[in-house]
């Protein structure tokens, strides 16, 4: 293994500013590494990211390892409420059918993190970086140049060099579609709609006790699928801000369930174009019109879904998941490793790249390992886990299909 010499300053590029892009400019920012990330979107708010995440204790793990403290006490304050280990599954006339448990070592410890509100983990992610990330930058394509450093160039005509690039800009990146085209996440055929239901209302329409405090999964015969996952703040965001970042604008959310809606293309009898055109409003409607034959209860709730919340995905993976042969261009994330968010392991995955990338690029940056070999072993040990990931995801999300489809 080549032994690198005295301190050799590295600048790393990261394209895409989501969980993982941010993640490890903490990470990096902490240990001292110059970091510039590029996001696409114009600005914090740009788009639909979803609602609630779980994390494993793996990725709490690596979100403290790469966030400062202060920034990880306003994450722990922010976190879910409840104990979240178990799931309760039902038939679609909300008879209990099994319950399993999930092993968790941090069960009963207070500050444990074990699922978070999306848009407030990405402010989190994004406090103190301010003049490292650079919003509006829609990377196009990237060259790299005569002593071995990389250029990416953006859509607005401006440019970048470091000596990395990451490439943290998600299932579809821009990045791996120019470095190894043929590298396209499987589609599995699955449609998702996602909502987001503020929970007092949903109570307050007579929504079941056994169904407010726990995931809960309903399983219909006819071919649908429902899961409802509450996000109960252990403080308000802007209260637990102003106590520990103040600059970090978190503002406050009520507390709700994310709804997920499953179902096979085959099962919804429409085409993509026309699926992926419809309004929140529609996407709401065909969940309430598709489970017209459930037990009350269970329709009810989509009434308080906010119709401005919903929106579909394609639920699709990357298998086998491989090394790139393509330093000074590194992956990380879903750009590498897409998989269903059926396991709730993508962003953790994600955040577990950051922090391993960070350790390794911290001793490039001293002196003390050479590029190459650092990003070598990262993707070594990456591919095996995120393998993981992806294959447990998917067996829930075959399993799903598998009960789907009869
Ligand atoms: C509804 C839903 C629920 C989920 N729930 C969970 C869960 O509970 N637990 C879990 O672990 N995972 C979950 N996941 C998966 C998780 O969201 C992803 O795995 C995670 O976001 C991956 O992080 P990333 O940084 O690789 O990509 P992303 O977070 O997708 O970030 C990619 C970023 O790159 C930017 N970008 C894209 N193209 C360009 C470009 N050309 N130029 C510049 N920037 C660009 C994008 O705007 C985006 O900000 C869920 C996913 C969905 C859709």
């Amino acid at each position: 293994m080549a032994m690198a010499t005295g301190r050799s300053p590295i600048r790393v590029l990261v394209i895409g500013g989501g969980i993982g892009g941010l993640c490890l400019a903490q990470g990096l920012r902490r240990a001292g590494v110059d970091v510039q990330v590029y996001e696409r979107d114009e600005s914090a708010d740009g788009r639909r990211q979803g609602y609630r995440l779980r994390i494993s204790p793996e990725g709490e793990a690596a979100l403290r390892a790469c966030l400062p403290p202060g920034l990880t006490k306003l994450l722990t304050a922010t976190a879910n409420a409840r104990d979240d280990s178990g799931l309760a599954a039902y038939d679609e006339r909300l008879t209990a059918q099994w319950a399993p448990a999930f092993e968790d070592p941090r069960a009963g410890r207070d500050d444990k993190i074990d699922a978070v509100d999306r848009v407030t983990l990405r402010r989190i992610l994004l406090a103190g970086l301010n003049e490292a990330v650079h919003f509006g930058k829609d990377f196009e394509r990237l060259e790299q140049t005569s002593d071995g450093r990389v250029t990416a160039y953006f859509a607005d005509g401006s440019e970048a060099t470091g000596d990395v690039l990451v490439a943290a800009d998600g299932t579809n990146s821009r990045v791996r579609a120019q470095v190894r085209p043929w590298d396209v996440p499987h589609d599995l055929g699955i449609r998702t709609i996602f909502s987001r239901i503020p929970r007092r209302e949903a109570i307050a329409a007579g929504l079941p006790e056994a169904l407010r405090d726990r995931f809960s999964y309903v399983i219909g015969t006819d071919g649908h699928h429902l899961g409802l996952m509450p996000m109960l703040f252990r403080e308000p965001p802007s209260r637990a801000a102003a106590r520990l970042w103040p600059s970090a604008g978190l503002e406050d959310s009520d507390d709700y369930y994310m709804s997920v809606f499953n179902v096979h293309q085959a099962d919804l009898g429409l085409g993509d174009e026309e699926f992926f055109a419809m309004s929140g409003e529609e996407l709401c409607e065909l969940v309430i019109e598709r489970t017209r034959a459930w037990h009350p209860d269970l329709r009810e709730i989509f009434r308080f879904a906010d119709p401005s919340t919903a929106f579909a995905v394609a639920l699709r993976a990357t298998r086998p998941v491989e090394t790139w042969d393509t330093c000074p261009v590194v992956p990380l994330g879903d750009a590498v490793h897409a998989m269903p968010p059926s396991g709730g392991v993508g962003a953790n995955t994600a955040a577990r790249d950051a922090a391993a990338l960070t350790g390794l690029l911290a001793a490039v940056d001293r002196g003390e390992r050479v590029l190459a070999d650092a990003v070598r072993d990262y993707q070594k040990a990456m591919v095996e886990y995120a393998t993981e990931g992806v294959e447990m995801s998917m067996r829930i999300a075959e399993w799903s299909i598998k009960r789907a489809r009869g």
